[in-house]
């Protein structure tokens, strides 16, 4: 397989990885995940602003990212202002502002599964129904958060959710239950040192102690929370906190340290420019004053603020405001003036149906009819009073059947949410299943690739080796026939230089090679054998036989060069069988031999020459075509050295060419037949010799001595020698 395949399967798997992955992510991002990095800086900073109440500020950059997500068409951006601006309008008391927008970024995020931020807003949704006193929606919607925080173990958002839960009992009267919410929250944000939850949930506590009359308590819970506001430098709370404590200290009747704590708020308030909760600090500080004894003053600002508060239709500052002013009159004994706010103010809170409000205005009634002598309409008061409380009683008995209700809905939630998960869960265990499934699947397929390679590899190294060794075996027997031919050409080279093609015998070069050692070993043996005046080793001597074919030339012409050849094949085979296989046997040219032989006496030269002769003689030829024919040789012989007494006297070469003077001699003497010189001796010519003992002509020729000379002729006289030496 190719790499470029490789690298490709390599890719399929990490591309797959990555699509698997994103399968395994979960919708619970957070903002600054989501929105673009200028949008989100704007976001942090608008909730800044609005947590300290720079409501103005806060509305208009909202705005203006809103504008801006509009034209850059970024819908999380679009929704992040959403949010921002129902927070503003919720805080605003703009209450149909806040819905829109808040529902707005609630279905946006609920369309992208973001549930995080889901809760979020359902959690400020929740917020804008409890201060518009819908308590059961306004339940409703904080368990949502509850539950969906709850599923994504946010433990802050878990703080805050039981936090806006104890609000809402709070106003619905159930303050064991709120207390308890509290209580839950601020374990949880102390565990996760959440100060501005602990700051909130602290406040939401004092106000409940002091709904309860438990006046030391909510101070202390009051004064915990200025000093973490004070820490957090969260100036709308710091000043919500002062009004708180002055509310203490006033109903406490510690008017001067009420006085402060209003002056405080309501400087702040002025400085966020927050004049509705400046004015509510007002009427605090309104009370406090008259209960100094500024009574002017305080009714002054007292009446100030009603105004104020009648010209925004703000209704619960306006009966604030009343109660404040009634309570006011009453300490003056003012009556008709008590009785005038009284009067209005329990029409006002019978129209908007709030007990509580109510019966406190038929207290103050009561007091004041007491006092003027109406005791008929002060015991009609006192009987409406009671009614009320009855109303309420039984108001707090619904609100904990409508508290009942949301823990039935939340549990009923939790389950649901707790059933998506496990569905969620079942699917990402299903989708893991099927991607284990794939990887094992593609790993053994690429295992399986991979062992076809390898046993494809190996099968093919295999088959190369195979050829490899064919081609080595060849190769092995073409060098093993390439030497066998190489020494055959050697053997034959060899053969060749040192024996004759035709007949096998050893040629003149063999002879010049090996000759001389002959001759010397034999001279050394004379010279030895006189040196220590021995016998002279006659073994140790030479025989030198040339023998040449008669009247070949003849053969030829008459049966053809063929014949010729054969003749000589089978002339050589004769002298082999007639000569001992130790005896140099050498073709000396043409149809001339010429045979060597060792460790051989002289005396048996004779005997040697007339076998040869005879074994010719009687030897029949054959033609090519099968036809006999005769054939003789003459032969001439020596041995050497001639002298045996002074081995050194004569040499080789004159031994040689007395043979060939014999054979010459044999020839002109009638052929078929053979001359020797076995011996040469010295003759002293001043020696007295007989007259048959003079030389010879042909001694004299050759001048070598007297010669021992032998023939096959009937006798030595009958020897034509051959002259001409
Ligand atoms: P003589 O009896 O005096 O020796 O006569 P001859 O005819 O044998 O001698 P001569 O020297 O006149 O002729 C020798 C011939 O041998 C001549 C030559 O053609 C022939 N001859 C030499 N070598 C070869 C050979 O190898 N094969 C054949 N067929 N003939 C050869
Ligand atoms: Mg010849
Ligand atoms: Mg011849």
């Amino acid at each position: 397989m190719r790499l470029h395949n490789w690298w490709t399967i390599f890719k399929i798997l990490v591309l797959y990885y990555v699509l698997s992955g994103s399968a395994w992510a979960q919708n619970a991002s957070s903002l600054v995940d989501l929105m673009s990095p200028a949008g989100y800086q704007t976001y942090r900073e608008v909730v800044q602003l609005q947590r300290n109440g720079n409501l103005d500020i806060a509305q208009a950059m909202a705005s203006e990212l809103l504008t801006n997500a509009r034209e850059n068409g970024d819908f999380t951006d679009e929704a992040a202002a959403q949010r921002l601006i129902g927070l503003v309008a919720t805080q605003r008391h703009q209450y149909d502002l806040a819905e829109q927008a808040l529902t707005q970024a609630e279905a946006y995020f609920q369309s992208i599964d973001e549930y995080l931020l889901l809760a979020q807003l359902n959690a400020d949704l929740g917020t804008l129904k409890r201060i518009q006193g819908r308590h059961a929606t306004a339940l409703s919607r904080f368990y949502n958060a509850l539950s969906m925080f709850t599923a994504f173990e946010d433990s802050e958002g878990i703080a805050a959710q039981k936090s806006n839960i104890g609000q809402v009992l709070e106003q619905m009267g159930q303050f064991d239950e709120a207390l308890e919410a509290y209580s839950e929250a601020l374990e949880v944000q102390r565990q996760h040192n959440d100060q501005h939850g602990i700051m909130g949930t602290l406040f939401n506590m004092a106000e409940i102690y002091r709904e309860l009359d438990q006046l030391d308590f909510a101070l202390t819970y009051f004064n915990d929370a200025l000093a973490q506001a004070k820490q957090l430098n969260i100036l709308a709370t710091i000043a919500d906190c002062y009004t708180s404590i002055g509310m203490v200290h006033r109903a406490q009747q510690n008017y001067a340290q009420a006085q402060q704590a209003f002056l405080d708020a309501i400087a702040l308030y002025e400085q966020l420019n927050l004049q509705r909760d400046a004015d509510w600090a007002r009427t605090g500080l309104g009370e406090s004053l008259v209960g100094l004894g500024k009574i002017e003053r305080g009714v002054s600002m007292l009446q100030n603020v009603l105004t104020r508060a009648q010209a925004r239709a703000n209704v619960s500052l306006t009966t604030e405001t009343r109660l404040a002013l009634t309570r006011v009159y009453i300490d003056q004994q003012n009556w008709s003036a008590a009785i005038e706010q009284a009067e209005v103010g329990l029409q006002e809170v019978i129209q908007r149906a709030e007990g509580k409000r109510q019966s406190q205005f038929e207290d103050l009634r009561v007091t004041i009819f007491a006092n003027t002598e109406q005791y008929q309409r002060a015991y009609e008061a006192l009987k409406n009073q009671r009614a009320i409380e009855e109303t309420i009683l039984l108001q707090r008995r619904e609100a904990a059947l409508t508290k009942l209700q949301s823990d039935i809905e939340y549990v009923r939630q939790e389950q649901n949410i707790a059933l998506l998960r496990k569905n969620k869960a079942m699917e990402l265990s299903l989708a893991e299943q099927r991607n284990v499934r794939n990887v094992t699947l593609l790993a053994s397929l690429i295992i399986l690739l991979l062992l076809c390679f390898l046993l494809f590899s190996r099968h093919s190294h295999k088959l190369r080796n195979q050829q490899l060794a064919g081609i080595v075996k060849r190769r092995t027997r073409e060098l093993e026939d390439k030497n066998e031919e190489l020494q055959q050409a050697y053997r034959t080279l060899e053969h060749m230089s040192l024996r004759d093609a035709l007949t096998g015998c050893y040629n003149r070069h063999y002879l010049d090679a090996n000759l001389p050692a002959e001759i010397n070993r034999s001279l050394h043996s004379y010279r030895a054998a006189k040196e220590l005046g021995r016998k002279p080793p006659e073994q140790n001597s030479l025989l030198g036989f040339l023998i040449d074919i008669d009247d070949f030339k003849t053969i030829n012409d008459t049966y053809g060069h063929v014949t010729g050849d054969k003749v000589l094949v089978q002339f050589a085979k004769i002298i082999a069988h007639v000569f001992r296989h130790s005896d140099l046997q050498v073709r000396w040219g043409g149809e001339e031999f010429l045979v060597i032989c060792r460790n051989t006496l002289r005396s048996d030269a004779p005997d040697l020459a007339e076998r040869l002769r005879s074994a010719v003689a009687e030897a029949n030829f054959k033609t090519q075509t099968g036809a006999v024919f005769k054939a003789t040789c003459s032969i001439g012989f020596t041995a050497f050295p001639l002298d045996q007494s002074d081995a050194a006297r004569t040499t080789w070469e004159q031994s040689f060419q007395l043979a060939d003077h014999c054979l010459y001699s044999a020839k002109i003497s009638g052929k078929n037949c053979w001359i020797g010189v076995l011996s040469a001796t010295t003759t002293d010519e001043t020696d007295t010799l007989s007259e048959t003992d003079t030389l010879s002509e042909n001694e004299r020729n050759i001048d070598l001595g007297r010669l021992s000379v032998v023939t096959s002729l009937n006798h030595l006289s009958a020897i034509n020698w051959h002259t001409d030496i």
